[in-house]
């Protein structure tokens, strides 16, 4: 379906003009201008006021060199971005990406995306993302710092604790957090809360790892109680990725009943008929950073594919793709479909492509966006800047029931305005929707 809407077809058709070639942007964008058709109907306030044109422009976008030297003494080039794309209702608020892949299409869609996932939280965060094209993959720990250093010599000019605060993404994980968070505090002299996803003796918060994967179950968990009657107890799981967000969806999963019988990495994926042995995922994947190809060879009776996408050919009930941007595609919903999958919940930013989504609320299969699905993340890291401003920590169990509440209101605000437009049980339309009305409203009593 495209934007059928008039003024909203304009907006889009510029936003195409200014921005060419940044596909993954674009689809990001119509994705949301489709969903707010009904919104445009009922308030012309928020058309007057001009709010729609300026929500998909960037507030600012910072472009840099990093320069860094490697083991063999040789000067080494990568780009680095920030988006700060909305601060309407708090200071910019999102990861930062380390992977080839990353080139400034792929940052704006993250930071537009992000706009609408830290209003739905209801924490006062706005939205924005960063990175560069460096793989941390094969670098030694020393190369990592280089880079770190360099990257954050710059970045340091355009954050802060009260003005843009970072946060992990691919790549970066607690080792990268480190030695930018070192690097701030040498420049400027601050011991402050400029960066989330903090190591634990330097404020960073308890359960703030687990909390995508598990606030991805939370939300799914309620999406399966309220719109099916039904839990994740007895129901057959297959997980893409076996990263931050996979290991803890998994490990939530399970608990809550679950059995995950698969997982993945770029190169491949295993199938666990007896439910995977999350231990060993662990120990290759955080311990020995190796691959999950590994996994077949210590757990019997466990096989490992090459390729990434027949992941999707496995009979499961529950879907959760945790590794990356469009990974499911038109092909692979249409398998998960004729296997009778009952919900589809992303824990990875837009896994899922456009075509595949409609094909998934076509079939009546529960569907959570992952603006909604995956803001446990962001929601933590808007509590670790809560204990890094009262210099407090709160325990575990403190943060974790926080995250669980958050991510059921965020599923009734969905829910609740998917009905209130029309559009009763499409958690697309009202993730969009209800994320977009805050930041909207925002913006307009702001002025221009
Ligand atoms: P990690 O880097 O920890 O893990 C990413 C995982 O996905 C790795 O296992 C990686 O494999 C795998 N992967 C990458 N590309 C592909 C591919 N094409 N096919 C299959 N597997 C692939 O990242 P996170 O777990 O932190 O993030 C995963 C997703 O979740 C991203 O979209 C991220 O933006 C999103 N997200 C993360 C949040 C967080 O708190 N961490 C918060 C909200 C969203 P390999 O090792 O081979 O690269």
């Amino acid at each position: 379906m495209a934007i059928q809407n008039a003024y909203l077809k304009a907006v889009y058709e510029k936003v195409c003009a200014r921005n060419p070639g940044e596909k993954e942007f674009l689809q990001a964008v119509d994705e949301v201008l489709e969903s707010l058709e009904p919104v445009i109907e009922k308030r012309p306030d928020l058309v007057e006021a001009g709010i729609v044109e300026q929500i998909v422009e960037p507030e600012r976008q910072i472009i840099f060199r990093v320069p860094w030297v490697d083991d063999n003494g040789k000067v080494q080039v990568n780009r680095g971005y920030r988006i700060q794309f909305n601060s309407a209702i708090g200071p910019y608020k999102g990861g930062l990406r380390l992977h080839p892949s990353v080139c400034a299409s792929v940052i704006k869609f993250l930071g537009f995306e992000q706009i609408f996932k830290n209003s739905l939280t209801g924490l006062p965060m706005g939205g924005g993302k960063g990175g560069s094209d460096f793989d941390p993959k094969g670098k030694s720990d020393m190369e990592v710092m280089r880079f770190c250093q360099s990257f954050m010599t710059e970045l340091s000019k355009h954050i802060g604790a009260d003005t843009d605060v970072p946060a992990g993404d691919i790549g970066t994980g607690a080792r990268e957090i480190g030695y930018m968070f070192g690097q701030y505090k040498k420049l400027r002299n601050e011991f402050v809360g400029v960066l989330t996803g903090k190591g634990l003796s330097y404020g960073g918060s308890l359960a703030r790892t687990e909390a995508t994967g598990y606030g991805l179950c939370y939300f799914t968990a309620e999406m399966l109680s309220c719109m099916k009657n039904t839990s994740f107890e007895g129901k057959t799981v297959v997980i893409s990725g076996s990263g931050n967000v996979a290991i803890y969806a998994t490990q939530k999963a399970t608990e809550l009943g679950g059995k995950v019988v698969a997982l993945s990495d770029s190169n491949g994926y295993i199938y666990d008929a007896n439910g995977i042995n999350l231990d060993v995922v662990k120990d290759i994947k955080e311990v020995k950073r190796g691959r999950i190809k590994e996994y077949a060879d210590r757990v019997p009776g466990s096989v490992y594919t090459e390729g990434c996408s027949g992941i999707w050919t496995i009979k499961c009930d529950i879907a959760l793709p945790c590794a990356t941007q469009n990974e499911i595609n038109l092909d692979s919903a249409k398998a998960l479909i004729a296997n009778g999958v009952m919900a589809v919940a992303e824990g990875a930013n837009m896994p899922s492509t456009p075509e595949a989504i409609e094909a998934f609320l076509n079939a009546g299969i529960l569907f959570a966006p992952a603006k909604a699905a995956n803001a446990g993340g962001v929601a933590t890291s808007g509590l670790e800047m809560s204990q890094n401003s009262e210099r407090l920590s709160w325990t575990f169990e403190e943060v974790d029931a926080k995250l669980k509440n958050i991510m059921i209101n965020i599923f009734h605000n969905a829910y609740n305005a998917s009905k209130e437009y029309g559009h009763e049980g499409n958690l697309v339309s009202g993730a969009n929707i209800a994320g977009f009305l805050k930041v909207a409203d925002a913006m307009k009593w702001q002025g221009i």
